[in-house]
């Protein structure tokens, strides 16, 4: 008898080339994901994949650490044994020691259809021995547990727990963003949601010391290592933005400097995104959430820039983004006090419409290559993870 994880993802969709090109990316990502848990081995088969647990394995942080990982339907711990019916029942009884119920019904799938007993054969022999040795009941409809067992080419796979993931995508099948992270709420949600998507997320955060305090700097790299847990090794790009605020605030009128900071750092993360091969930008940006937020807003934001913008929260209300945040484990982190850099030299009343002529009028006064420049110059690279 052997333990295992059997780990199941979705197919719908998966041909051909994709699907294996999918199936590795997955077997690697739960390497990734798995160090250090005395995992001894990651097997692709044609319709799953088995984590192998060596003789020291941390069965509760394996769980714990699938959990999160992308492009995981569901798991569950199996016991592997022979294609015999004896050795089928003893080890099904010995995965139900240490679980209570009192009522159960066993299911049984073969994708060997060579083995001599159909499947409802063989759960009703299964069934009928675990409940004579264990005194519960057998109940069809709404059974307390459920043991599954499958037979296949190699083996008899015996489990009594499925464990549901995430769903999604493996972490790097659908290409690389450059997410815009705050250390705010918002953003690391919108990461999360193109992560889950399969896309492999590089960071870039704006910080204003010393204007403010260095609390966003830590912040955000507290968030991208949460986030990490999914997205594993991860680049932070951190970007010093006070001179560039002061030279804003100079030269340009007080309703328009949030837009104006806004249109400055999509124009250096447009580049960054260019360095290291990102395809769009992301950010936390939700529908009329705040002034910057209006349609006419984004659209000034938009215009500057010749990649795409990815907002993944522009249509959720605030609530469900914090209840996501929570799920993740962000919101935590997200709700610690920081100075956000866009609140600095900014009035209390925004513009909500401002045109694109406008902007371009209070922008006429700067030296707009030079600005980017000098802050690519500066640029200040980090790896979590
Ligand atoms: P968040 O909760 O993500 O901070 P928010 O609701 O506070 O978002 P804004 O402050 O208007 O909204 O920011 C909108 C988006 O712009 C953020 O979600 C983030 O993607 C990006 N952004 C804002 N400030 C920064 C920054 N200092 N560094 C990097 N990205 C930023
Ligand atoms: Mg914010």
């Amino acid at each position: 008898m052997e333990e295992m994880f059997s780990v199941h993802y979705g197919e719908v969709g998966l041909k051909g080339k994709n699907r294996v090109f999918f199936e590795k990316r997955l077997a690697n990502n739960i390497k990734l994901a798995l160090r250090g848990t005395g995992y001894a081995e990651v097997e692709r088969l044609h319709d799953r994949i088995l984590v192998h647990l060596g003789q020291h394995a941390n069965t509760t942080e394996i769980k714990r650490r699938l959990r999160q990982v992308m492009g995981i339907v569901y798991f569950e711990l199996a016991c592997r044994t022979e294609r015999d019916l004896t050795a089928i029942k003893e080890v099904a009884l010995r995965q139900l020691q240490n679980v209570c119920y009192e009522s159960l019904k066993v299911e049984t799938r073969r994708t060997d259809k060579t083995f001599p007993l159909t499947s409802p054969q063989i759960s009703a022999e299964v069934g009928g021995y675990l409940i004579k040795e264990t005194g519960a009941r057998a109940d069809m409809h709404n059974p307390d547990l459920v043991c599954w067992v499958k037979i296949t080419q190699d083996g008899a796979y015996i489990s009594t727990e499925k464990i549901q993931g995430i769903g999604g995508l493996p972490v790097g099948v659908s290409g690389k963003v450059l997410v815009m992270l705050s250390g705010g709420i918002d953003s690391p949600v919108a990461a999360w949601q193109m992560i889950k998507r399969g896309a492999k997320a590089v960071f870039i955060h704006f910080y204003s010391y010393p204007y403010t305090d260095k609390a966003s700097l830590e912040k955000v790299i507290e968030l991208a290592q949460i986030l990490a847990a999914s997205n594993y090794r991860s680049t932070v790009y951190l970007v010093p933005f006070a001179e560039l605020q002061q030279i804003i605030v100079a030269a340009t009128p007080a309703p328009f400097r949030v837009l104006l900071y806004r249109r400055m750092m999509t124009r250096i993360a447009e580049r960054v995104a260019t360095m290291v091969n990102a395809e769009a930008l992301v950010t936390g940006e939700s529908l009329a959430q705040v002034a910057s937020q209006t349609l006419t807003n984004l659209r000034t934001i938009e215009a500057i820039a010749d990649i795409p913008i990815l907002r993944p929260l522009i249509g959720e209300d605030k609530a469900e983004i914090i209840e996501k945040a929570q799920r993740i484990g962000t919101f935590d982190v997200s709700t610690c006090p920081h100075q956000d850099c866009c609140s600095l030299f900014v009035p209390k009343h925004p513009a909500t419409r401002a045109s694109l002529t406008e902007l371009a009028d209070a922008e006429s006064g700067l030296d707009i290559e030079t600005l980017v420049e000098n802050a690519l110059n500066n640029l200040e690279k980090i790896i979590v993870g």
